[in-house]
């Protein structure tokens, strides 16, 4: 594949729409409008990685971590993993042309449509569930092309552990759709991709061709129909120009913005907004500290879509949840992609009492931490769900294999990783501090769902024989520290500037009152979904900026060729 962006000595003086952001949002924006006849440019302050140039060991994955500390900034800004520490929440994004589907694990799992009644959502949004955001999830899933791990592929250790596990707890089971590519052949943007090798790695970026990212679709769809793509270049703000905007940018080589390089700027007639739930939360933030009229609820809402993770330790039987690595595929046993199975739990009474767990794997980049981590985390918070003597001392030989032979033996071998999304109460709230986003959550920790999660996950864990390691920031900080892969909210949709941020086409609320909007100014990705979904979000925030995007195009009377 081509390369898909230009050098930024290329970039204009002024483009008809400018899209920030180059994840689900910015992909789908870019791809859609310049198949309607569009002069797009796509800003995305990451850089441009394809296949064979992701981290593959713990050495290149350290250099890769940027992290935002309650005071300080780590590493460079344009590194692939980029965390927010915050007092009670962790959350981690990606950055690179592509954004967080490089780093994702894949899952296209559509919500409990009871979600869709949720007054929380524009009442234009609900009355379209069944027809333009149908049509919206069609479209994203005709581009992603997720397809559940085929029944003839090899068998997967840690897909069986979970079905074990959901035997016991009577719970439903099934293989996920998943954005990964099984036959080698041209996608629906003309690229050629190849049959994933089952390497476990989705998490740190494929290496292979095999993960449908929207490098892979989106992204070189709009290059074809003429969108003009350009990496390292962060945007700080926007203001208002005559009949359109100033895009106020910097770029990121040579760690410019770091030391407070020049501040350039770009015109623009229609402004999309797609840098992500943190960084367009983050540049309308800044923009309204500079005067911009917005929502007095911009920030407000901010969702970790009821993320919990947990492990279940040295259990009796092989999980094989550690990914290749630089190991040699040929000697590797199959771990498969990053997810593929489900405990559906969503089918109760109350929507919100919904949750989904999901076995995962850790890339094979972190491999050699894990016994020691492991073992350590287990003694800390661990509590093993079965007992007998010559059960201990299996345990103890396996937890000596692992600490002795690495993590593709003994204790980490039989270990199972769980993923689980479920329902908060979209609490957070985001805020700048020191020119920075921030999150203010005090009580997210102690609300009802981690509990009910950490139950369930307590009986998955049982069904194996393993020791239950929760979260150890989350049990043993004070703060009682969050994780999350999903952040949502923050530009959220309403009908009206005093519920949200933007309407139900994600165009701004040009005020703090009533429904007046910026005609070309939009957000278009997880800052406008209004609540935490329960799934993994990508599916959704795709099938919404699909949704988008069509509106957009009615409202100018332009035509996107889908075909
Ligand atoms: C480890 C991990 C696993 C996950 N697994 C799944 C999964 O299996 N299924 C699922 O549904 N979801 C998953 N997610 C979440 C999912 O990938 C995100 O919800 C989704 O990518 C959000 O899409 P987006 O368009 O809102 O933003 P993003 O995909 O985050 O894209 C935003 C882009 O904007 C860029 N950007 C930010 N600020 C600026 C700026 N100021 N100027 C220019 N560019 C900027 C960023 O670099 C990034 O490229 C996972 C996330 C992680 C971290
Ligand atoms: S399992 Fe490996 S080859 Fe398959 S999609 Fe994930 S990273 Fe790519």
């Amino acid at each position: 594949m081509d390369r898909l962006s230009s050098p930024t000595n290329d970039i204009k003086k002024h483009y008809p729409i400018v899209i920030v952001g180059s994840g689900y949002g910015g992909a789908i924006a870019a791809s859609r409008l310049s198949r309607a006849g569009q002069q797009v440019c796509l800003f995305e302050r990451g850089i441009e990685r394809h296949p064979g140039q992701f981290p593959n060991d713990e050495e290149e994955t350290l250099h890769e971590i940027q992290t935002n500390l309650p005071h300080r900034y780590t590493g460079k800004r344009t590194a692939l993993y980029d965390f927010h520490i915050n007092d009670t929440m962790t959350i981690l994004v990606g950055c690179g042309l592509g954004g967080t589907s490089l780093i994702n694990a894949n899952v296209a799992l559509r919500p409990d449509s009871r979600l869709f009644d949720d007054p929380g959502w524009p009442q234009e949004l609900r009355e379209d569930v069944n027809s333009r955001l149908e049509e919206g999830f069609r479209r994203a899933e005709k581009m992603l092309n997720p397809k559940p791990y085929p029944q003839h592929f090899p068998r997967l250790d840690k897909l069986e552990a979970l079905e074990q596990s959901a035997a016991d707890m009577g719970a439903n089971c099934y293989r996920l759709p998943i954005n990964v590519t099984f036959e080698d052949g041209l996608n629906q943007a003309g690229v050629e991709q190849k049959a994933c090798i089952l390497c476990g790695d989705c998490i740190s970026g494929c290496n292979h061709w095999a993960k449908n990212t929207t490098l892979m679709n989106y992204l070189p769809d709009a290059k074809n129909h003429g969108a003009e793509i350009f990496t390292g270049v962060t945007v700080r703000r926007i203001e208002r120009q005559d009949d359109g905007w100033l895009l106020h940018y910097q770029l990121l080589k040579g760690d410019q913005e770091a030391f407070g390089g020049p501040e350039l700027s770009v015109g623009a007639g229609i402004v999309i907004l797609a840098a992500g739930t943190l960084g367009s939360t983050e540049i309308l933030l800044r923009s309204k500290a500079a005067g911009l009229s917005l929502s007095n609820k911009l920030g407000h809402k901010f969702s970790g879509n009821g993320d919990v993770g947990g492990i279940a330790y040295n259990t009796d039987r092989p999980v094989g949840s550690v990914g290749f690595g630089p190991r040699n595929p040929k000697k590797s046993k199959p771990v498969g992609p990053t997810i593929t199975g489900i405990i559906d739990l969503r089918n109760e009474a109350e929507v919100d009492q919904g949750i989904v767990i999901e076995e995962g794997a850790v890339p094979g980049s972190l491999a050699r931490g894990l016994p020691v981590g492991l073992s350590k985390a287990a003694r800390l918070v661990g509590e093993d769900t079965d007992r007998g003597l010559w059960d201990k001392l299996t345990e103890l030989a396996r937890r000596w294999i692992s600490l002795i032979r690495g993590a593709y033996h003994g204790a980490v071998l039989h270990s199972q990783l769980y993923l689980v999304m479920s329902h908060d109460d979209s609490g957070g709230r985001l805020i700048l501090k020191d020119d920075r986003i921030r999150i203010l959550w005090p009580d997210v920790g102690q609300q009802e769902f981690v509990n009910r999660v950490n139950l369930n996950l307590e009986k998955a864990t049982r069904a194996l024989g393993g020791t239950f390691v929760e979260n150890p920031a989350w049990r043993m900080l004070p703060s009682n520290n969050m994780v999350t892969a999903h952040p949502l909210g923050g530009c959220i949709m309403a009908e009206d500037s005093e519920a949200g941020v933007v309407n139900h086409k994600g165009q701004v609320f040009s005020s703090s009152s009533g429904s007046d909007v910026y005609e070309g100014l939009y957000v278009n990705d997880g800052a406008i979904i209004p609540r935490s979904l329960g799934a993994n979000p990508l599916l959704t925030i795709s099938a919404v900026a699909e949704r988008s995007c069509k509106l957009m195009a009615d409202d100018r009377g332009w035509q996107i060729k889908y075909d």
